[in-house]
């Protein structure tokens, strides 16, 4: 250690306490420095872009949080952020728009009517802009995105193990699902599988595989609210209300970096047509399914520039920063398995950027 290596010399004494007040002045000053950090960096021209998706009555793992940690979360930000809509982040990244001191995004993914009884009487309250990100094929229908169908078949399954299909490669032959880590696990390598398909195929795959796995989805009672969509009618009236903005999430919950040129190019404008044709409005921003890194690719953000998207939203963790490609910007996500407050996510997330000595 530093106070103990030869130099002009201290007394005995003060070379004994040394340590001890040392360790305590470097913890004061670790927090201090953490303290002032934090607030150096949440000055600094960066805007957050939150991603949500369920908001129901009981948190879960993969669904989504609790109506009250989500309002708790909004008053936290009413209190302590900024909260601007997509547009503005737009606006502030293309230079029209001078950047706003603690910026915070409010967008969901996937559009679950759970966002309309939940999360709008809760963004109306206080007066928060949000976007919400449709995947336009399951709009107004009843059964669920075929992922969540799946999900929730692997979690209600009697079965303790199931074939998979020899046409998906799900690196096994047969899936263990004793428990609840290995049927997640059966998710995530059929999910996976199923995503290397086209979108029909695919649909069509998952509903042979929930029937394989003999669940009933449509008898759970009450419906999941993985399992419950918004509505056109619904989507109309929160876009009349003004606070809620809405953009495409693509047709089908495609991974787009795996479709083919001609299908991505559906998948990229008619998702945007049928939400401008239904809610009478401009569409600017698009959000990526699943979005982890490799999930979109060059021609993506070229079509969806050529389209006039404004925005695509990812799910790769981070800030967005000045000059940051407005195709391909990072979002904080936020679900049931997360740690005890969005302040420290936030926080996290922020003060790890630091640590990689990225200016933003
Ligand atoms: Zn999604």
């Amino acid at each position: 250690m530093q106070s103990e290596a030869p130099g002009p010399s201290p007394t005995i004494r003060s070379d004994v306490r040394r340590p001890a007040r040392s360790a305590a002045e470097a913890l004061v000053s670790l927090g201090l420095w953490h303290v002032g950090a934090i607030r150096r960096l949440q000055r600094r021209p960066v805007a957050r872009i939150l991603a949500y998706h369920n908001v129901t009555a009981q948190s879960d793992p993969v669904f989504g949080l609790s109506t009250a940690t989500f309002a708790a979360q909004m008053r936290f930000l009413k209190r302590h952020y900024r909260v601007v809509s997509l547009d503005s982040v737009a606006e502030m990244l293309a230079g029209t728009r001078p950047w706003v001191e603690r910026a915070v995004a409010i967008t969901f993914d996937d559009g679950y009517e759970d966002n309309y009884h939940t999360a709008w009487p809760i963004l109306r309250k206080l007066e928060l802009p949000a976007t919400i990100f449709l995947t336009t094929d399951y709009v107004g229908a009843s059964g669920g995105i075929w992922l969540n169908r799946l999900h929730l078949a692997l979690r209600e399954t009697p079965l303790d193990r199931f074939a998979a299909p020899k046409l998906l490669d799900t690196g096994l032959a047969e899936l263990p699902l004793r428990t609840a880590a290995e049927r997640a696990s059966a998710a995530h390598r059929l999910v996976d599988a199923l995503y290397r398909l086209p979108p029909d195929e695919r649909k069509a795959l998952t509903e042979r595989l929930v029937e394989g796995l003999e669940v009933d989805l449509a008898a759970l009672s009450p419906t999941p609210s993985a399992l419950r969509l918004l509505s056109w009618d619904q989507v109309c009236e929160m876009a009349d209300g003004g606070l809620v903005t809405f953009g495409p999430h693509g047709c089908s919950h495609s991974i787009v970096s795996r479709l083919s040129d001609n299908v991505l190019r559906e998948e990229l404008t008619a998702s945007k047509t049928t939400i401008e044709r239904e809610i009478g409005r401009a569409v600017r921003h698009f959000a990526y399914p699943n979005g982890t890194e490799g999930d979109w690719d060059e021609r993506a953000v070229r079509l969806l520039a050529e389209f006039g998207y404004a925005t695509a939203v990812t799910m790769r963790r981070g800030l967005v920063a000045a000059g940051a490609n407005p195709f391909e910007l990072p979002r904080v996500g936020y679900n049931g398995s997360h740690g005890p407050t969005l302040g420290k996510r936030l926080e996290d997330v922020e003060v790890r950027r630091a640590l990689r000595g990225r200016s933003y």
